[in-house]
């Protein structure tokens, strides 16, 4: 019969929370992270040896970092350029947000910079209307299309 000893690394989450990710570059939830040696019998984790150490984990993109991260200010939002206001002023006077995007992919924009202006100009709150799969920003009240009243 063999019996197998070995050291094995345990993971543990301390706590979780949000915070912003360097690598995602947005806010995300994280996991705090213990990683200890266990000594194994069977590899079946005993005890604790030791603490390796502790870490964030983004656990949208995985990557792991210091725990000081959790520390680090959030970088300020980019002040909204010229195209961002434009598109934002077009939604607030009632066009779907998707006119204001085919608007701007007609001009010759790169996909994702229309994406990027888009979703800035629109902001996450944005309004439907069912009938016309139209979305709004939520400064709008009524639909464009067929005047239903938003929600
Ligand atoms: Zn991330
Ligand atoms: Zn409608």
């Amino acid at each position: 019969m063999f019996i197998i000893f070995g050291n094995r690394v345990r993971h543990t989450t301390l706590s979780t929370g949000q915070f912003y990710c360097p690598q995602c570059k947005t806010r995300r939830n994280y996991e705090l992270r213990r990683a200890r040696n266990y000594f194994a019998l069977y590899f079946i984790p005993i005890f604790p040896l030791n603490t390796i150490g502790e870490y964030v984990r983004c656990t949208t993109c995985s990557t792991n970092f210091q725990p000081d991260v959790l520390k680090m200010p959030e970088p300020p939002a980019m002040p909204l350029d010229r195209m961002t206001l434009e598109a934002r002023a077009d939604m607030d006077s009632g066009t779907p947000i998707e006119f204001v995007r085919q608007k701007l992919i007609n001009t010759g924009l790169k996909l994702d910079l229309v994406q990027q202006t888009i979703e800035a100009a629109a902001g996450p709150d944005r309004r439907r209307c069912a009938a016309c799969d139209l979305t709004y920003r939520s400064t709008v009240q009524r639909c464009a299309r067929c005047g239903a009243e938003l929600k």
